[in-house]
């Protein structure tokens, strides 16, 4: 049995037995998170963080779209090269086809720009924590950057290093990113210290979830931003036709065409998960994350007793 095929089962498993509060979150916790046309965030900015293009599309695109929408200015930051995830492309023509993929996902989703770190694909793992935290620490002062979106920290069962060593450091450079003395010699180059202050997390095994987007308005916006990942995609098509095919199998609606059939693959691997997460909530297609917003323990402390100055 495949290891997704096993979580779903286990997750299945644990909603039924009550323990799934524990893993995801009880109903009283769960914020739904639903499109505003008042444009709340504008003046804000947010960065997707991950190792991969097609890692913020799929978990996030559709969240992305509606904040970017309601007056975010966006970034994404792509700490891999990439260079592992195409079909039968050499590892420089998958570095350079996937940077163009990214390119088109920047001008589809509506990012002001990208920044790709550049780490070898698979070996994040390898990469000095401290090196990439300070690079992230960099453009978030340099960003001012509001709001992250990257995978779960603290996510179950993650196989993949690139995934949760960036998470790691994304998580880190949030905070540290506000120390006077970490990396002070920024300061010099007029850096300021500013603090990351909401954090969407998401998750490709069990995760703590207090976070429900309703990302239905967004879906089209979602797919065409899944579709730029076009080298991506016709990977895990060709590699799926490729196991079918092992197994004498074959659906013609992913053969043929390649443009047709990704259309084809989107639908049934990511537009039906979301509508899947969407039922559980009352929604038609939602995205699912932990969310941290700004620590308000002290304030009511500061309500009562902070004076003008
Ligand atoms: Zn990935």
């Amino acid at each position: 049995m495949r290891r997704r095929e096993f979580l779903e089962i286990a997750a299945a498993a644990l909603a039924g037995s009550g323990r799934a509060d524990a893993l995801s979150g009880s109903a009283e916790q769960v914020v739904i998170e639903r499109s505003n046309n008042d444009q709340p965030h504008r003046g804000k900015v947010l960065a997707l963080i991950t190792p991969h293009l097609d890692d913020g599309p799929i978990f996030a695109g559709g969240t992305v779209a509606k904040l970017l929408s309601e007056g975010y200015t966006g970034f994404f930051i792509r700490t891999s090269n990439d260079e592992k995830d195409s079909y039968r492309l050499s590892l420089g023509e998958t570095v350079l086809a996937n940077e163009r993929d990214t390119a088109r996902l920047v001008k589809t989703i509506g990012f002001k720009k990208s920044y790709d770190l550049g780490y070898r694909n698979h070996r994040i793992d390898e990469v000095s924590r401290t090196e990439l935290r300070g690079r992230l620490i960099f453009l978030f002062r340099l960003l001012k950057v509001d709001t992250v979106f990257s995978y779960d920290p603290w996510g179950h069962y993650e196989e993949n290093p690139d995934h949760y060593v960036t998470a790691q450091a994304v998580e880190a450079a949030c905070w540290m990113a506000s120390g006077q003395l970490d990396f002070p010699e920024q300061f010099e180059a007029g850096l300021k210290p500013h603090a990351v202050s909401e954090k969407y997390y998401f998750a490709r095994g069990p995760q703590l979830v207090n976070r429900v987007v309703d990302i239905g308005p967004f879906l089209p916006q979602k797919i065409a931003a899944i579709e730029s990942c076009e080298t991506m995609i016709v990977h895990m098509v060709k590699d799926l036709n490729d196991s079918l095919a092992e197994r004498g199998l074959r659906v013609p609606a992913l053969s043929g065409n390649l443009e047709t059939a990704s259309k084809e693959f989107i639908q049934a691997a990511f537009v039906t998960r979301d509508h899947t997460t969407g039922a559980k909530h009352g929604l038609q297609y939602a995205e699912e994350f932990h969310y941290i917003g700004p620590d308000p323990s002290l304030d009511e402390y500061i309500s009562r007793n902070a004076q003008r100055i």
